[in-house]
């Protein structure tokens, strides 16, 4: 039997579960990538993401080619294609004579869709379509409350993970004792480049993000040196702490076994920093089960008495929006973390928390606007963890703790970047501000900003809101919906 896998959000051979059922199953098998004009369409011409992903093909074709040769066979590689894959993926299947196309789980609500075409095509063309998870640990139900049904806080999710992993859910996929059924590529085809695909190239190169699976490998063996530390170090965004893991998690270009394995064999060694990494990657696929089982998340509040919230509208809204977007409002470790997304698309995970919250409840502008500005520019974009994050910082989400929990930029801010490193990076403007001064520069004294060099409203915005009243707006905001218990 012949047949084809269709590589999406798993970028890479190892332990990928879609290229070991078909090479078990099948005597011939080839791989495919698609870039959908439908994805790609709406991105601007130079987006980091596609770059990465362009990366990932090269790669992932050099380890096919790799894999098939060290069982004798010479040509192998990944095929790819630029075009719609409800038509390419029927097309190729047939060209090759595919009896079956095998696929890892996509769980996104339009990947669903397309992937239900894409089966309906392929069952009038007589093949079947595979499908299994790859990008988590536990899927869909796999892990359910006692009563059946579908977790929405985090710890009891957690724990129940937790009690249900094992060494079969860690273990990997041994693709390389089954590639020798991996068939050359047809004669001809070769690989786009980002131009040939209508896209120029980015900066990524240039930031400390090494793509496609062998940069995933990289990224992990720097981390491990430090997991121990992780619990530390990863809330302080001029540390080194987290793992930058967060776009090969991504795409797929490492496997989330294999990384849960890592962290649960060091937590299982003692290390409090593997344990609390560990329950990071929990919380990913806690915000995939929770889009799984309530896809109006998108777009719609995961509390639904939220969804009559009032929101700042109009035009003085509209340039507070702006400011934010720009790293403009005054707020030095708000501003810092805005520029940071702009200028190499990550955020330290802090920094989304109190970025997320300035915009909710400082601004009081809704949080699908934030989301949609991080979808746009973060490298690790991800729906499920993106709408989650938003959802939390705004308490329209699954978050235990009430709306009026609400971050204090500037505490935040002395508390995380208490010497101002992560600031004066990316605000040099404010560098000769003293430390205690840094974090909120409007209340320093005449003389201090004259010492410093800093005029505000000419080198750094005045704050755009005073946190204190804006803070009372909030909450009068969210009573309105539902009074504080
Ligand atoms: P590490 O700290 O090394 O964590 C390892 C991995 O665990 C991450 O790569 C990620 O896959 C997962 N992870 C860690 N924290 C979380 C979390 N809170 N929720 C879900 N998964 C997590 N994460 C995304 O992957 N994509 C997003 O689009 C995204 N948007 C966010 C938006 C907001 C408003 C907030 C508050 C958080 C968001 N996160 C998102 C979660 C988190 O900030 C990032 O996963 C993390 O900062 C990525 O950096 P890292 O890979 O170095 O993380």
């Amino acid at each position: 039997d012949n047949a084809l896998v269709w590589l999406r959000r798993d970028l890479r051979t190892e332990d990928n579960a879609a290229l070991y059922h078909a090479l078990r199953a099948a005597r011939r098998v080839w791989c495919v990538f698609v870039f959908d004009p439908e994805i790609l369409e709406p991105l601007p011409r130079a987006d980091r993401r596609v770059e990465f992903i362009r990366d990932s093909v090269v790669g992932v074709d050099a380890e096919l080619r790799a894999l098939a040769a060290s069982h004798g066979i010479d040509g192998a590689g990944l095929i790819v294609r630029h075009g719609r894959p409800l038509q390419e993926i029927p097309r190729l299947a047939a060209a090759l004579g595919a009896q079956a196309v095998y696929a890892s789980h996509d769980d996104e609500p339009e990947a669903l869709a397309r992937d239900a075409r894409v089966r309906g095509a392929l069952a009038d063309a007589g093949i079947a379509f595979h499908g299994s998870k790859d990008h988590v640990i536990f899927e869909r139900d796999e892990v359910l409350t006692q009563g059946g049904g579908p977790f929405s806080v985090f710890t009891p999710y957690r724990n129940a993970w937790l009690k249900k992993l094992d060494d079969f859910y860690l273990s990997s996929y041994p693709v390389e004792r089954h590639a020798g059924a991996l068939a050359p590529k047809p004669a001809g085809e070769t690989l786009p480049t980002l131009a040939d695909i209508g896209f120029e190239s980015t900066n990524l190169h240039a930031l400390k993000l090494p793509s496609g699976p062998a940069g995933g490998r990289e990224l992990l063996a720097d981390f491990l040196e430090r997991v121990d530390h992780y619990a530390d170090w990863r809330d302080f965004p001029a540390v080194k702490g987290p793992s930058y893991l967060g776009p090969h998690l991504r795409f797929g270009t490492v496997s989330i076994r294999r990384l849960a394995r890592e962290a649960h064999q060091r937590l299982t060694a003692g290390s409090r920093g593997a344990e609390v990494w560990l329950s990071e990657l929990v919380w990913r696929d806690f915000y995939h089960q929770l889009l799984h089982h309530h896809p109006r998340v998108v777009g719609g509040c995961f509390k639904p008495e939220y969804d009559r919230l009032h929101w700042e509208h109009g035009k003085h809204a509209d340039e507070l929006f702006a400011a934010w977007c720009e790293g403009r409002t005054g707020y030095p470790i708000v501003d810092a973390a805005m520029h940071q997304l702009t200028r190499t698309g990550y955020m330290h995970n802090r920094l989304r928390m109190i970025s997320a919250s300035f915009l909710t409840k400082d601004l009081g502008i809704d949080w699908r606007r934030g989301e949609a500005w991080f979808a746009r520019h973060l490298n690790d974009f991800d729906l499920a963890s993106n709408n989650g994050g938003w959802q939390w910082a705004a308490s329209t989400g699954c978050d235990a703790q009430p709306y009026f929990r609400i971050f204090n930029p500037v505490s935040q801010s002395e508390r995380f970047d208490p010497e101002g490193r992560f600031i004066r990076r990316y605000l040099p403007q404010l560098a000769k501000l003293p430390d205690t001064l840094l974090h909120a520069p409007w209340r320093a004294r005449p003389a201090d900003l004259a010492a410093a060099g800093v005029v505000l409203g000419r080198d750094y915005p005045a704050p755009v809101v005073a946190h204190e009243e804006a803070r009372e707006r909030t909450l009068a905001r969210f009573a309105a919906v539902k009074p504080a218990a």
